[in-house]
C-alpha cells in the first residue's frame, strides 16, 4: 500500500493517521477534512467552550513527524473503487483523488428538528462558538432533547443565568440509553439546577420565536437548541458499493467489504464480538482506540476492536460514566442509594457484571470496567456494599 487517503479530520480520522505511522506505514498519506479546522475534540464543545472556558480544542499531532498532507475544508462527494483490483478514485470538491488504501472516518451529523424557525445544534467549534454567545443572562433557552448533549447545554445555560426550559417527548431523560429505571433518577438534577424539564413534550416544529409541540401548544423562546441526536454522515457513499445500513458495515477489525477500506468512529457500525451484534456509538472512546485495529486491518495485519463500551457526560455538576452494555433483563443493583450525591448501578447477569453506570464515584466505574473486561464472576451481595472497592467482590 502507497497512497493512504483518510476521509473526515476528528478523532478517528487523526487517530487512525498516527496509528498507520506508528504501525510502519511508509507511503504516502493525506488527509481530507471538510472543516477548516485541524482535528479537535468535540466533548468539551458542551462543557468548556459552551462555559466560556475553552476556545481551542484542537487535538495534538506533530503533522510534520506524521508526514499526513492536509486537505482541509475540502468534503469527499462520492467513491468509486476501481473493477478487480485494489484502489480507486475519491472524488472530492477540489477534484478527484486516488488511493490504494482508505480510512473513511466522517463522523455524524445532528439531526434538526422540522420548521423554519433559527435552531442551534452543537457539532462543530462554530455551532458552540454560536450557541455560546446567544446564552445570555435572563435569555429564554428552550432545549429540545433531554439526552447527554441536551443535559450538558442545559447545565452551561443555567449556569450563564438564562431561563431554561428542556423539552423531552419520553417519559423520563436519557430512556433510550439508560431505561427509564435509570432516566428517572436523574429528573431531580434539572430542578436543582433551577432547569423546568417538561416531559412527554414532542415538539412538532421550530417556529420564529419558539416551537409548536404535536399537541398545537406553542412554547415561546429566545434560543431553541435540538439535542435530537445524530446520523451516521455516509451520504457521500452512495453508489461506492460499499454496504452501508444506519453506518458504514464493517467487521469486528473495521473492515468494510473492500479490504483496501476501513472504516471508524462514529460513521461505523462495527461486528462486536463480546455482545455478539453490530454496534454504532457516538462515544469518544471508540473514535480514540478503534483507529489502532483499523489501522492493522488496512495493512493487511491480524486485528480486532472489542473492548466493553465506555463513555461520560458532565452534567449539573456531576461526573456519569458508563461502562459496558446492559439488557432490559438484567438484573439491576445499588451501590448507595441514587437519591445520595453520588452512586452506583451495576447491571448483573446471574453473577457477572455486564454494565456498571458511576455518578461521581469514579473508582467504582474504573474497578467496574475492568470486570468486566475480565467477565470476573462477583458476589451481588457484596457489590451491593458501597464500602467494599468493586475489585474485591
Ligand atoms: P467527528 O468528530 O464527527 O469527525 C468527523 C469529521 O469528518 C468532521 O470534521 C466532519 O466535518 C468531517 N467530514 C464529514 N463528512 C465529510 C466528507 N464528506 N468529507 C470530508 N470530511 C467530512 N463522547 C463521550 O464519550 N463523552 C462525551 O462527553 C462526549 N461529548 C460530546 C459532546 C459533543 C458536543 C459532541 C458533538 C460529541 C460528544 N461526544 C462525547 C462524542 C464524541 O465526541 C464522538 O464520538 C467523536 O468526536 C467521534 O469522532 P469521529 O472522528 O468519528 O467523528
Amino acid at each position: 500500500m502507497k497512497n493512504v487517503i483518510v476521509v473526515g479530520g476528528g478523532l478517528a480520522g487523526l487517530r487512525t493517521a498516527m496509528a498507520l505511522r506508528t504501525q510502519g506505514y511508509q507511503g504516502e498519506l493525506t488527509l481530507v477534512g471538510a472543516e477548516h479546522h485541524r482535528p479537535y475534540d468535540r466533548p468539551p464543545l458542551t462543557k468548556a467552550v459552551l462555559a466560556g472556558e475553552s476556545d481551542d480544542t484542537t487535538l495534538p499531532a506533530d503533522w510534520e513527524r506524521l508526514r499526513c498532507g492536509l486537505r482541509l475544508g475540502q468534503r469527499a462527494r462520492a467513491l468509486r473503487f476501481h473493477d478487480g483490483r485494489p484502489g480507486g478514485v475519491l472524488e472530492t470538491t477540489a477534484g478527484p483523488l486516488d488511493f490504494d488504501g482508505l480510512v473513511i472516518a466522517t463522523g455524524a451529523t445532528p439531526i434538526r428538528l422540522p420548521g423554519d424557525g433559527p435552531q442551534h445544534v452543537v457539532r462543530t467549534l462554530e455551532d458552540a462558538r454560536g450557541l455560546r454567545a446567544s446564552l445570555r443572562p435572563g435569555a429564554r433557552v428552550l432545549i429540545v432533547g433531554a439526552g447527554w448533549i441536551g443535559a450538558e447545554v442545559a447545565t452551561a445555560a443555567a449556569e450563564k443565568g438564562c431561563r431554561v426550559t428542556v423539552l423531552e417527548a419520553a417519559a423520563t431523560p436519557l430512556a433510550t440509553v439508560l431505561g427509564p429505571e435509570l432516566g428517572v433518577l436523574t429528573v431531580g438534577w434539572y430542578a436543582e439546577a433551577g432547569v423546568e424539564l417538561r416531559l412527554g413534550a414532542e415538539v412538532a416544529s421550530v417556529d420564529h420565536g419558539g416551537v409548536t409541540l404535536t399537541d398545537g401548544r406553542s412554547v415561546p423562546a429566545d434560543v431553541v437548541v435540538a439535542g435530537v441526536g445524530a446520523r451516521p454522515e455516509v451520504d457521500w457513499l452512495a453508489g461506492s458499493g460499499l454496504d452501508v445500513q444506519r453506518g458504514v458495515v464493517v467487521d469486528s477489525a473495521l473492515r468494510t467489504t473492500r479490504a483496501e477500506a476501513v472504516a471508524v468512529g462514529d460513521c461505523a457500525a462495527w461486528w462486536s464480538e463480546r455482545y455478539g451484534r453490530r454496534l454504532l456509538v457516538e462515544h469518544w472512546e471508540t473514535a480514540d482506540k478503534a483507529p489502532e485495529a483499523a489501522a492493522a486491518a488496512l495493512l493487511g495485519r491480524p486485528a480486532a476492536y472489542d473492548p466493553p463500551l465506555y463513555f461520560w457526560s458532565e452534567q449539573f455538576g456531576r461526573t456519569v460514566q458508563y461502562a459496558g452494555h446492559h439488557s432490559a433483563a438484567d438484573q439491576m443493583v445499588f451501590r448507595c442509594a441514587p437519591d445520595s450525591s453520588c452512586w452506583t448501578a451495576l447491571w448483573v447477569n446471574g453473577n457477572r457484571l455486564e454494565a456498571v453506570l458511576a455518578v461521581d464515584r469514579p473508582r467504582d466505574l474504573v474497578q467496574g470496567r475492568r470486570l468486566i473486561a475480565e467477565s470476573a464472576e462477583l458476589d451481588i451481595r457484596l457489590a451491593a456494599d458501597p464500602q467494599v472497592p468493586l475489585r474485591d467482590v
